[in-house]
């Protein structure tokens, strides 16, 4: 139907007799002219439309915003002084011979141009509308070219692309899962794979030695800021690799992504110990763009006479931080206080610190509700952190993990409000993370309980808390773009991880079973990883929510605003899978919700 694409014409192309079909964009009238810019998914052509050609005028002068047209036309050189040197066709116009109508359009819910005038509820509703958007096409279609990087990436080092099931049993990320109940085996329920994670370490077994896989994963969580309850992963599993292998193919993948896709050289991977990134930023997945480090403070502060410095000095889980900023004095106290404000989120009870006027001034000069207390450490302190006139020092004192989430996160947006970045990108490999941690009950996966100790059973078993896993997260600016670890291979080991975990072993067997069983049959030592892809998407695209480089998004109550999806579902389909629904629930509004089964 069509000859060009309308973002295709060029001035190479003047006096070429041409056929675009798309979208009206924008109608203009000028003076009897009329204007039609034609968009399609690779752009915008602008036409005019002439009363000399009486059928083709007649037809633009009824259509509307969004109709299909089908146009036929010469292109020309736009007159001197209405060239638009900021469009990509901003050089040349369509003069129109034929306008056909190929379908009319209702009056849309919101105008391309102006989609930041509805909310985003309005556009998820009509996401076909707001996926015509440019910007959102240029996502999408950076994301097609990210997979295809990959795939090819991959497919060279000799990995095989093996699809796995989505009607599975629940696989332990960690996370709810979602339940699917079966018809044929009444009372029984499948459950979406949270990852595909058990299958890949079987394909090991089985021998395939590397394997990929764009995969949908499915997650049940409480909806935290950016996710997603489907999410898509970059999946890898290799055979008889160690860390260094995994971690090698995989950051000569994202290499090549990059300079695929970007055109960026990204910088050498720095590889940093799990304990020292939450010691230096508070964080296991540092922004290393941002020259900000937390120092330790807690021998100083012990004996001062300040309770809120001198309590988690001095006990066993506590932490007391400085993060010096540089330059920060000039921070007003309305800005200091914001930042107050935003600890308290991560459970912060406060937030001192003390601006550097004039070191050479002493303790005069200084200003701080909190230096009077500090009089016989003061000095030691300002040199610890560096400090320099203009400077500020803000504190955290509190259980370490709040000092960490707190003065970790308050880094990130100083850095961010500060604009303090050093670099455009900074990847990182974390590694060396704890085998476990402990929620105050019991022990649980740090990584997930196929992980291999960088110890043997005897150590680990002697004091599991101070094992360390073979697990490796890749960072890019302050993101986890991916994890993975190796696996353990031995059926003893597997076993007995489960049970420091409290998995008995009839349990394990009920649910991972076929995993045990395979263990005992040949399994190669084996390790992969993760990748986010829509994180990563986003990430090079520089959107702000992974729900711009999803197509079809779901909401943060994990609803489909344009299916209307979960919905209610016929009662004799409830009675095929022998389900009875508890109780109905008359929710807010006047949409009727489902509770139990
Ligand atoms: N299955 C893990 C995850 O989804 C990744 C991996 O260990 O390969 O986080």
């Amino acid at each position: 139907m069509r000859s060009h694409y309308c973002g295709q014409l060029n001035e190479t192309m003047v006096d070429q007799t041409i056929t675009l079909c798309g979208w009206v964009h924008r109608r203009r009238d000028h003076g009897g002219v009329i204007f039609l810019d034609m968009r399609d998914r690779e752009g915008v052509a602008q036409v005019v439309v002439d009363p000399d050609t009486a059928e083709a005028f007649a037809t633009a002068d009824r259509a509307r915003s969004e109709y299909v047209l089908r146009i036929q036309g010469r292109v020309r050189l736009r007159p001197e002084g209405t060239q638009n040197p900021g469009m990509p066709t901003g050089l040349i116009e369509v003069l129109a011979k034929d306008v056909e109508v190929l379908n009319s359009a209702a009056t849309p819910p919101f105008q391309l141009d102006e989609h930041g005038k509805v909310g985003e509820e309005i556009r998820l509703k009509h996401r076909y509308i707001d996926l015509r958007r440019p910007e959102m096409i240029d996502k999408l279609r950076l994301r097609s070219r990210i997979s295809h990087s990959v795939r090819g990436y991959l497919e060279a080092e000799g990995f095989l692309d093996i699809e796995t099931p989505i009607l599975t049993r629940a696989t332990p990320e960690g996370a709810r899962d979602y339940l699917v109940p079966s018809r044929t085996h009444a009372g029984s329920f499948f459950a979406l794979p949270q990852s595909p994670q058990l299958f890949k370490q079987i394909l090991m077994v089985s021998g395939f030695d590397r394997y990929y896989q764009i995969a949908k994963c499915f997650r049940d969580e409480d909806l935290r800021a950016d996710r997603q309850p489907e999410f898509t992963q970059i999946d890898i599993e290799a055979s008889f690799v160690e860390e260094q292998d995994i971690m090698s193919i995989t950051e000569g993948m994202i290499r090549q992504l990059f300079s695929d896709v970007l055109n960026v050289d990204l910088p050498e991977f720095g590889r940093m110990p799990y304990s020292e990134a939450m010691n230096r930023f508070g964080s296991d997945k540092p922004d290393m763009r941002i020259p900000l480090e937390l120092t330790d403070v807690d021998d100083l502060m012990k004996g001062v006479d300040f309770k809120v410095f001198s309590g988690p000095a001095n006990a066993e889980d506590g932490r007391v931080a400085a993060l010096k900023v540089k330059g920060g004095a000039s921070l007003s106290r309305k800005e200091i206080d914001e930042y107050t404000k935003f600890v308290g989120i991560y459970g912060a009870r406060g937030l001192a610190w003390i601006k550097v006027n004039d070191r050479s001034a002493g303790l005069e000069g200084l200003q701080s509700p909190i230096v009077k207390f500090m009089e016989g450490v003061i000095e030691e302190l300002l040199d610890r952190v560096g400090a320099e006139d203009g400077d500020i020092i803000f504190f955290g004192a509190d259980k370490a993990n709040i000092v960490n989430e707190a003065i970790g996160a308050l880094r990130v947006k100083l850095g961010e409000d500060l604009n303090l970045y050093t670099a455009e990108w900074a990847p990182l490999w974390v590694v060396d993370f704890p085998m476990f941690e402990h929620d105050g009950t019991r022990l649980q996966a740090l990584h997930h309980p196929f992980t291999a100790p960088s110890c043997d059973l005897e150590t680990l078993k002697a004091n599991p808390e101070a094992a360390l896993s073979r697990a490796y997260d890749m960072v890019l600016n302050g993101t986890e773009l991916g994890g993975g670890s190796i696996r353990i291979h031995d059926q003893a080991m597997q076993q007995s991880v489960l049970e420091l975990l409290g998995i008995g072993e009839e349990e394990a067997n009920e649910k991972f079973g076929f995993l045990l069983d395979a263990l005992q049959y040949g399994a190669p030592p084996h390790g992969g990883l993760a990748f986010g892809l829509d994180r990563l998407v986003m990430l090079m695209s520089g959107a702000r929510t992974i729900r711009e480089v999803i197509a079809f998004p779901k909401t943060q109550s994990a609803a489909c605003l344009m299916t209307d999806a979960p919905g209610d579902v016929r009662p004799e389909q409830l009675k095929e899978l022998n389900i009875r629904l508890r109780q109905k629930v008359k929710a807010e509004g006047d949409k009727e919700e489902t509770a139990g089964h």
